[in-house]
């Protein structure tokens, strides 16, 4: 697959802005292990720390540099829930079923914040995550949202917000409700990465970076091959997000890779982003191709938003961000943009994360569908345990049904894009 903008994440922000993180060798040679991890994303990056800290001995390849996928370019909101509508996830499998997901959704914004705690992770962690309706309707929908979590989920903890009560968290003329989560919240989605591959480096996991697995022989003792050595392990964990292309034709086939971007403004000042967003809480509209953004820890703003279901990126991208951008804040119409860089989200059809395995040692997490900072990091730990013995958390999700995007790998995009058409247009509605 085309590499959507390989310079993206050295030109972004965060890669401006992140700590000093030593590289690490490419693998050369033979290595053995327990469990060989692709992928030094957060998946990868969790499962490996979760299971050195269960003593098995292990081996993560990363193709590039840690961080360098969608990790270390998002947004940077952890958010309780998922990339689809609870009630979806209830559909697709059973009310008893979306009650564990939803409780474990809560424990994967909680393993966050315990990261950061426990392995002293320096990323900006901000706590505060705000929803926000557009249009009357969508007033509705998020009164809807509010009241299911709290009624069917036992969640109470949504803030209503309107008029002043509003903009003591956003000053924007577009925004006409809001609801706030005071256990979700923002960070410097690269720094934590790093971090997390720092805690697994301690905890003994062997990290190799430029180590592309490009070929694996599957069967009870696998082998992931890669240009200058192999792993021989007992297990495996793919977590190669949108990447791992025809290394699992299986998992391909039900992810689409989707181009999201954001642009960081110059810094403001304090004073001026704090007047823009007061309470420091990220802020997510609730549009099916939704804006998000937030400020930075040096007072910029980071905005998110548009899509590519194509891949390519748009030409006249920082232009029509900017646009966005100042539509929600007109007073940022003569602020320079500094840095523009996009990732790709791995969405499945149905918006729901799929996990699970391919083979009894060949476990798989993918399919966050753009909603993966906190559930990530649980995916790793779900594959730890089921690894470590028991699978009872994991084969929750590895129940929800998914199937493969029609067309195949290469009429996959044009279907998809005029199924995106129709809900394009209903946002501008
Ligand atoms: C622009 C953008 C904004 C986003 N904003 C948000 C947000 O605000 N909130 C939110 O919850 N989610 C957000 N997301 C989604 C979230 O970032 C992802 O769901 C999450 O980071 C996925 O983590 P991962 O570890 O599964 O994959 P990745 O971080 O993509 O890591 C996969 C890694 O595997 C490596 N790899 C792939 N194939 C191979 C191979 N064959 N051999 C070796 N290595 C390989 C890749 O190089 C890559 O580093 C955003 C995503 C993007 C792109």
């Amino acid at each position: 697959m085309s590499d959507l903008t390989p310079a993206a994440s050295v030109s972004s922000y965060y890669a401006a802005s992140a700590r000093a993180f030593a590289g690490l060798p490419a693998l050369q040679g033979e290595v053995r292990c327990d469990v060989c991890v692709i992928g030094g994303g957060i998946t990868g990056l969790s499962s490996a720390l979760e299971l050195a800290e269960r003593g098995f001995t292990v081996v993560l390849l990363e193709g590039r540099t840690v961080g360098w996928g969608a990790s270390g370019r998002s947004g940077g909101q952890v958010i309780t829930g998922y990339a689809c509508e609870m009630a979806t996830l209830a559909e697709l499998t059973s009310r008893a079923d979306a009650q564990r997901l939803w409780e474990m959704s809560l424990e994967a914004v909680d393993l966050v914040q315990q990261r950061v705690t426990r392995h002293a992770i320096d990323c900006d962690w901000r706590t505060g995550q705000l929803h926000v309706a557009i249009k009357p309707r969508q007033i509705a929908e998020l009164a809807r949202y509010q009241r299911s979590l709290a009624e069917d989920y036992g969640y109470p903890k949504l803030e209503w917000l309107e008029g002043a009560a509003l903009a003591e968290h956003i000053v924007s003329p577009r925004y006409l409700a809001g609801l706030l989560d005071l256990r979700a919240g923002h960070l410097h989605p690269l720094n934590f990465t790093v971090g997390l591959a720092a805690a697994a480096r301690a905890a003994g996991v062997r990290l190799y970076e430029h180590s592309l697995a490009l070929r694996v022989t599957r069967g009870a003792a696998p082998v992931v091959h890669t240009a200058a050595g192999q792993v021989h392990a007992r297990q495996l964990v793919f977590a190669g997000n949108a990447w791992l292309g025809r290394l699992a034709p299986e998992l391909d086939s039900r992810i689409m890779p989707v181009g999201t971007y954001i642009i960081a403004s110059e810094p403001l000042g304090a004073a001026r982003a704090k007047a823009l967003m007061p309470s420091d809480a990220a802020v997510t509209d609730i549009n099916f191709v939704l804006d998000y953004f937030r400020r930075s820890a040096d007072h910029r703003v980071l905005f998110g938003g548009r899509v590519s279901y194509s891949g390519i990126t748009p030409p006249d991208l920082v232009a029509s961000m900017r646009r966005r951008m100042v539509a929600v804040f007109p007073s940022l119409a003569d602020v320079r943009v500094d840095y523009a860089w996009g990732g790709f989200v791995d969405i499945t059809l149905n918006r729901a994360p799929h996990f699970g395995r391919l083979e009894k040692n060949l476990y798989f997490a993918q399919g966050f569908s753009g909603h993966g900072m906190a559930i990530t990091g649980l995916a790793g730990r779900l594959m730890a345990e089921a690894i470590a013995g028991d699978s009872s958390r994991l084969d929750v999700f590895a129940r929800i049904p998914h199937r493969a995007f029609p067309g195949g790998r290469w009429l996959r995009t044009p279907s998809l894009m005029l199924a995106m058409l129709y809900y394009r247009l209903r946002d501008l509605l």
